[in-house]
């Protein structure tokens, strides 16, 4: 699913998180699409090396090498086109079990990064007079998902990022979306599985609650990524884009869930 129909063969995209799951398959779908990327993370992506891809090793948690990604960004490619804002880490916990630690860790990955990241992309965009930025949400930061108390609230406050961009600087430029994905095959929601007393069934209850009966794959939410970031996309900013399989379009009402053992 890597080939493509958009052109990026003149565009400097910045993706990070780029070295698993849903970044690695943005980042290989930009590349195939002709884009130089600039590919953040503290591990190397294990499909490099490939023309047109830049690994700046970079901890997302600690600012300083958040300005210093974008200092050796500019100084190597002048500027930047497109910014994806996808690294992130996930909390199974509620918000009575959550601690100041927990909180400070996941709240400077999921907020505190990529919010850095849109400072300085926006001001380097301003500059340039263009720019796309595609922050990944969640669904869970729509409706909430089970025991992901500060992962949930902090996909919501990456969505009111989003909109808060593009309704600031649209005059600019620049747009800025968000793009929404479900349940997504990835150690992120391996992981997850895992800790469930019968991770099979737990993978698959999941994926009975999605119309299309599957979870998604990590190249269907980079789809979603490439076309908000495309000129295809020109008048489409401010928008969170659930790319979900129409789970969040139906009803948690279903008689056909197996509710045996649940007091009705
Ligand atoms: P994943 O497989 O766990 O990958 C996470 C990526 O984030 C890795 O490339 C990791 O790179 C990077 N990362 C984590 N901490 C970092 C740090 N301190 N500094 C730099 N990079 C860091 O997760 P995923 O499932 O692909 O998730 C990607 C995004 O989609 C996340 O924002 C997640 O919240 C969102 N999302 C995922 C799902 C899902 O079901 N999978 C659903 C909705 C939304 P290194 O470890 O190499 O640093």
């Amino acid at each position: 699913m890597n080939q493509t129909t958009y052109d990026f063969s003149a565009k400097r995209v910045l993706i990070t998180g780029a070295s698993q799951g849903i970044g690695a398959a943005i980042a290989q779908q930009f590349l195939a699409a002709g884009a130089r990327c600039i590919l953040a993370s503290r591990s190397k992506p294990d499909y490099l090396p490939l023309e047109n891809a830049h690994w700046i090793a970079t901890d997302l948690a600690d600012p300083a090498q958040i300005e210093s990604l974008f200092d050796q960004l500019e100084t190597a490619f002048g500027g930047v086109d497109v910014l994806i804002n996808n690294a992130g880490v996930q909390l199974a916990k509620t918000v009575d079990a959550t601690t100041d630690e927990d909180w400070q860790w996941l709240s400077n990955i999921n907020m505190r990064a990529p919010f850095m990241c849109c400072r300085r992309a926006v001001q380097i965009m301003k500059k340039q007079g263009n720019g796309a930025i595609v922050n990944i949400g969640s669904i869970g930061g729509i409706t909430a998902d089970h025991e992901l108390a500060i992962y949930n609230a902090s996909k919501a406050w990456m969505h009111g990022l989003t909109k808060a961009i593009a309704t600031d600087h649209g005059k600019h430029g620049i747009r800025c979306n968000a793009v929404c994905p479900t349940w997504t095959l990835t150690e992120m929601s391996t992981e997850f599985f895992d800790a469930e007393p019968d991770p099979a069934a737990a993978r698959q209850g999941v994926s009975r609650r999605h119309p299309l009966q599957r979870l998604a794959q990590p190249q269907e939410i980079a789809q979603a990524c490439l076309w908000l970031a495309s000129d295809q996309a020109s008048f489409i900013s401010g928008q969170l884009l659930s790319v979900d399989g129409g789970m969040t379009a139906s009803s948690a009402v279903d008689p056909v869930i197996d509710i045996s053992g649940v007091q009705t």
